[in-house]
Order: structure tokens, then sequence, then C-alpha cells
């Protein structure tokens, strides 16, 4: 049974603030206990009886999980250029999808540690066909168009909470109690480790009784809001992209990966746009 696990930073056990995952000599810290906590969903999802694992990271620069460090038994999708963005390496051979270290959307109900979507530098909302999501819906909503089902999230309390809306039957290992934005207060990751090692051994061991998230048959359309005019108007130069208001815009696409292709590809060009797409590189 091959299990695919999408691991973020922000819900990591231990962390609280941006700060953390930025500041050089910080972020060498995060990034050995990111790699604990996914070695605790790997652990557990071969305890459960997974007999593949592949991670993708899907943190800032997609290079942030310690591979000498990672659980020998797993292979990683490492490095940030990927057409299928923190899904890289997903198909329909997998039986089940598991988000380590996952963070609550942008704009969320409840505050939730670092929150954001995708790209906080730019994505102010996602919605997909009319329904506003956050990472884990969104990525759940790719996966399930593979026929792959999510079993397993992992971050603070809020995020749990604001995923099991939209998935109920996925276990969720709470790792802190988000107190603010930028505040929480922390399980010890040993701690929070044991939870998460504990549920992804129970859900994947319910793997085969999981259901995918779809989204339904036809075209999905996406419409994304942007933080700044200037990275809304630049998406617009792919003809499928249509403004629906100073920031906000909208494209439709023939099914669920083409259309999560296509995001990326907006949320690329809105983020190089943010200040001048060619300030950043040396064109
Ligand atoms: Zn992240």
């Amino acid at each position: 049974m091959k299990i695919f696990i999408s691991a973020d930073m922000e819900g990591i056990s231990g962390v609280a603030t941006n700060q953390q995952l930025k500041t050089p000599s910080e972020y060498q810290r995060f990034r050995k206990l990111m790699t604990a906590d996914v070695n605790a969903a790997i652990e557990g999802a071969f305890n459960g009886g997974a007999t593949e694992v592949v991670v993708a990271d899907g943190h800032g620069n997609m290079s942030n999980i310690i591979i000498e460090e990672l659980d020998p038994r797993a292979r990683l999708v490492s490095g940030n250029n990927r057409v299928m963005c923190q899904l890289e390496g997903l198909d329909e051979s997998f039986e089940g999808i598991m988000f380590v270290g996952h963070h609550g959307r942008e704009g969320g109900s409840d505050v939730t540690v670092i929150s954001h979507t995708l790209a906080g530098i730019c994505v102010e909302e996602m919605k997909i066909n009319g329904k506003v999501v956050g990472e884990t819906e969104m990525n759940s909503y790719v996966a399930g168009a593979m026929g792959v089902p999510p079993l397993f999230i992992s971050g603070d309390d809020a995020y749990v909470k604001e995923v099991q809306e939209t998935l109920p039957e996925v276990e969720g290992a709470v790792t802190k109690r988000a107190v603010d934005r930028f505040a929480a207060e922390l399980l010890h990751p040993e701690v929070a480790r044991k939870e998460i090692r504990e549920k992804a051994e129970a859900a994947v061991k319910k793997a085969k009784q999981a259901k995918p998230l779809v989204i339904g048959e036809g075209p999905v359309t996406f419409d994304l809001k942007f933080k700044g005019p200037q990275q809304a108007k630049m998406t617009t130069t792919l003809p499928t992209v249509e403004l629906t208001g100073p920031k906000s815009i909208r494209f439709t696409c023939d099914n669920m990966v083409t259309a999560y292709k296509h995001m990326w590809g907006c949320v690329i060009i809105a983020m190089t746009a943010t200040n001048g797409v060619l300030g950043s590189v040396n064109a």
C-alpha cells in the first residue's frame, strides 16, 4: 500500500512564528523538527500497513526536510520547480494522502498559526467552484481526482477544526493550541509526535474504507483574489484568465488536475509580479 505525505512547516510541533522559519540559525532547528514530525508520520504509516511512502516537501523553497535524517524507508520529493506544486509525485497508484505540519487558510474563521493560502505574499482567497478552500482542501480535491483519499492531518487545533468541517473523517493530530497568528501554546515535540504516530497508524489502517474528496464531473472554476492589483493583472497574460475585479481573477479548466496546475501558474506569476516581474531575475 502506497501512501503520499505532503509536508509543510507552519503546523510542525514547536513552530509559533514566521521568524523561526526565516532566521537562518533558527531555521536549521526547525528543519530538524519538521523532519522528526514527518518521521513520526512515516512510522505510523508503516505501522498501519503502508509498504511504500513518498514525502513531498511543500514549504517555502520545498527543500527543508533533511534527507539524511529521514526514515530510510521513505522517498523524498525535494526542490521547487514543480508543475504539481505540493503534490509532485502523486498519482493513481497511491491509496491515501496525509498532510503533516499544515496550517489554516488565509482569512479563516478562527485564528490559526501562520495562516495563509499557498503564498501569503499574494493570495487573499481561493475558491474552487464557488467554495473557499485552504491548501489541504484544495490538495485533497486534486488527490480525489486521482482516486486518492485524504487520511490524516497534523497542525494546530484551529487548523484541524477548519479542515474537519470539509473532511470530518480524517484523523487529526493536534501539535499546538493556536493563540494568535504568531503565537501558540506548544506541546513538547515528543508528545506531539506520539499523537502523530498513533493517528497516522489508525488512519492508514482505515485507508481501504476512506473516500476521496471529489469535485464532481465537469469543468472546474477557480476564483483567486490577490492582495495587490498588479498581481491579478499580470496573470491576464494567460488567455484563459479573466479579470473579475481589480484584484480578482477567474479561469475554468476541463478537470481538477489541469485546474490545479493553472492555479499554480497564476500564483507563480502573481508572486513575481509583486515588485515587478523582472525585478528579481537577471534577464
Ligand atoms: Zn508552508
